[in-house]
Order: C-alpha cells, then structure tokens, then sequence
C-alpha cells in the first residue's frame, strides 16, 4: 500500500492504478471510498473480498459530471416524473451526499449492483474524488473503506487501520466534511424512497420534489451490538440497511437524551454526549463528581455547541477513538430529530443494533 497526497501527478498514478483493476481509497466529502473501475468485474470481487462484503450488498457507482449517467443508469426506463425528479434533485443537490437508485444499464456488472436491476448512482463533490474519477474511468464503484459491518472511515489513520494493507493506494484528503454516509433516495419506482437516510435530509429532499416516504425510522433503543450481521436480514431492499452496520467492537448503548441523563457514572465506560450542554447538565448530577471535563478522555460530546454538522462529522471519528480506547461499553445520547440528526441516529442505533 502507499500513501498519496492529492497532487495530479499522485492521482494520475491512483487512475492509472483503476484502469489496471486495482484498488484505490479516496476521500469524498461523506467518507472514504474503496474504489474500483465500475466496468471491471475483477476488480469488483476484489472490493468484496477486501471488504468482506457479502455479494448482495451493492456498492455505489460514483461520477464526476451528469455525462456519465447515461453510461451507468438506463434513463428511458424511468417514468416522466421519475425523470423530472431526477433531472430536479441533480440539478440542486448534485454533487453532493446524495446517491440515487436508478434502473441500471446492462453494461454495469451485476456484481456492482448485488444482482440488482438498479443501480446507486452518486456525484460527490469532494474535488479529489472529482479528480480522480475523471483521470480513470469515469466510474468509480465504491462502498465505504471499511471492513464490512465495521464504522465507516473519516480519516486515513481509520483506513489504514483496517485496509491498509489490503489495498493499493490511499489517497489521503484529511478529515471529511459530512462525516456520515450519503442519502440513498430509490427514484426507479413510482414513489421516491429514502432507503437510507443520510448526508441530505428528507427536508432538503422535499423542498426540491415533494413529498417522498421517510426511510424506516428506529425509534428506541437500547440493545447491545450483539447481533451477527450473517443472521440479520438476508436480504434487505436497501442492503446496507442490515441492523447492524457501522458496527464497533465495544458494546454500544443509545439512549434518548432524558435516559442518557440519568445514566450512573461507571469510570470504565465512555459517554458521548450531543453537546457539551448535555455533558454538562449530566456532570452537574448524575455524572463524576470533583472532576473536570478536560480530564475525562472518556465523556466526550459530538458536537460542543451542538451544531448537527459538526455532530455528523465527528461522529465516526469519535466512535473510532472510544472504541479503540478499551472501555467496557460506550453509553451514546442521541441527536435532535431535525436536519442530520436521524442520519446521526440511524448510525447509532445500527452501531448499536
Ligand atoms: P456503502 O457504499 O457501503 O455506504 O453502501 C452502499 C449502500 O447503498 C448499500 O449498502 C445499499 O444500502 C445502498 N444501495 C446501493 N445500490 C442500491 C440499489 N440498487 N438499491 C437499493 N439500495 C442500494
Ligand atoms: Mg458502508
């Protein structure tokens, strides 16, 4: 594996790499991608045998300008208002943290798809992605760079951590910007559908085509990670929808920010709270006495003034961080309902499934 900087001579080497069937981690604004030449069939097993993803499990097919859609997805198929929508939403939203299900064209393998007749399709706008995706074959498949059913990563040290050497190239672009995976909105059947709620909200959605049905919500809690992700769902309509996914090894528990409240300190477990408020409240109580917040590695907040984005874009990162510190379970509040915050939750309670 090497290490790239996002200069061009480095990308031309990662797309040289691509258009040879290998395997290249870029960064995109939501999380790191494990790319692979979409048309390549090989190198699509590859990304599943590195991933130790289950073939059903499709990955999403990313480009770098709305040209290449025609290559990918099989746009005669959709209905008039399918079309409308999605001429609409990529007008507006494109590129960006949304992906679109669409009916697939048959020169994209159906190992890109898990045997799907749709396709995800989706335009980030991170400018190293961009890049890349252009200098190789306009068509990058690629799920999150992380081993299947583990926390997605947001930093090279979490790709180098659990891929790195696995693959062939990493391009390295810092921490991201959303921090949390895209939207997936199904637009090939006669109701769009959140399959997946995510980097866009269902508001910003629904400005922009009206009213579309809400991803399946998780309302409550509170159950350990201990389910195997072999013997969840065998086959969900949006496969990485499986309950648990995004999984850490540490046991995980989600609480609504009334229960989290009244959570007894245990010095061994890690807290992590929506905002230093919270934290706060619940130090003035329930939590340690006659310490400071500073000196607790182990109470943390996603985001100190509350602010839904940074929340997202902390969250893997800090997951990461207290999974890896060793303690004998994260205790996590859960995010406001607006905005990223049932992306947020959706995360958590899958972390926590
Ligand atoms: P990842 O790139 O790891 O975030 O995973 C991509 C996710 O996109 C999959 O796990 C599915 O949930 C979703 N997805 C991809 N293609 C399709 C499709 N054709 N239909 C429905 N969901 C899809
Ligand atoms: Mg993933």
């Amino acid at each position: 594996m090497k290490l790239l900087s996002g200069s061009d001579a480095d990308i031309r080497r990662a797309a040289g790499a691509i258009r040879a069937g290998c395997l290249v981690v870029f960064p995109t604004e939501t999380v790191y991608g494990l790319g692979a030449d979409t048309f390549n069939p090989r190198a699509l097993a590859k990304v599943f045998e590195v991933k130790q993803r289950p073939l059903f499990d499709p990955l999403i097919v990313h480009i770098a300008g709305l040209d290449a859609l025609d290559r990918i997805a099989d746009l005669a198929l959709l209905t008039r208002e399918g079309r409308e929508r999605l001429d609409l939403l990529a007008a507006s939203l494109w590129p960006g943290p949304l992906t679109l299900v669409l009916p697939k064209k048959s020169a994209v393998p159906e190992l890109a798809t898990g045997g799907l007749k749709t396709v995800a399709v989706r335009f980030p706008d991170h400018p190293l992605a961009q890049k890349l995706i252009s200098a190789s074959t306009g068509a990058l498949a690629a799920p999150s760079a992380n081993p299947f059913g583990y926390l997605s990563p947001t930093r090279t040290e979490h790709v180098l951590d659990q891929l790195g050497d696995k693959v062939d190239y990493i391009i390295d672009g810092g921490k991201l910007r959303v921090g949390v995976e895209s939207t997936v909105l199904d637009l090939s059947s006669p109701l769009p559908r959140i399959l997946r709620p995510g980097g866009v909200s269902q508001d910003d959605i629904e400005k922009i085509i009206g009213t579309v049905e809400g991803p399946e919500t998780r309302t409550n809690v509170i159950a350990p990670n201990e389910a195997d992700p072999n013997t969840a769902d065998k086959s969900p309509l949006s496969p990485g929808q499986l309950k648990s996914h995004y999984a850490p090894r540490t046991t995980l528990f989600v609480y609504a920010p009334d229960k989290m409240q009244n959570l007894a300190y245990n010095s061994r477990a890690a807290y992590l709270f929506f905002d230093g408020p919270s934290r706060d409240r619940w130090l003035g109580h329930s939590g340690p006495k006659n310490l400071s917040p500073e000196a607790l590695p182990n109470i943390r907040a996603l985001s100190e003034s509350g602010d839904i984005q940074t929340a997202a874009a902390n969250l893997f990162a800090l997951l990461h961080e207290l999974d890896d510190s060793g303690y004998e379970a994260i205790h996590a509040e859960t995010a406001p309902p607006s905005g990223l915050g049932p992306a947020i939750n959706d995360r958590l309670f899958r972390a926590g499934a």
